[in-house]
């Protein structure tokens, strides 16, 4: 595990910065309390209705469905591929 050429505590930085880059992604994903007043991307006014229907909402109407598209593009993909599969 430890190498004579690596110092430990170089080695320990390394596991705390990928840990910490996780986090940051799981936060970045998952809605935590309270939604945002504005739009992350483009400051647009995010409605009040809007954030009580869903709740942690960080982007306005356009830019959400602007990613879920961006989204579900290898979904659609996939489903294509499997139903092909299917078919033989
Ligand atoms: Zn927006």
């Amino acid at each position: 595990m430890a190498g004579g050429w690596t110092r430990d505590g170089g080695v320990q930085d390394q596991i705390d910065a990928s840990v910490e880059d996780a986090v940051k992604l799981v936060r970045s994903r998952l809605p935590d309390g309270e939604g945002l007043t504005h739009c992350e991307e483009c400051e647009a006014v995010i409605p009040d209705a809007r954030r009580k229907a869903m709740p942690g909402v960080r982007l306005c109407i356009s830019c959400q469905s602007e990613l879920e598209e961006r989204q579900t593009v290898p979904t659609g993909y996939n489903r294509r591929g499997s139903k092909d599969s299917q078919l033989r």
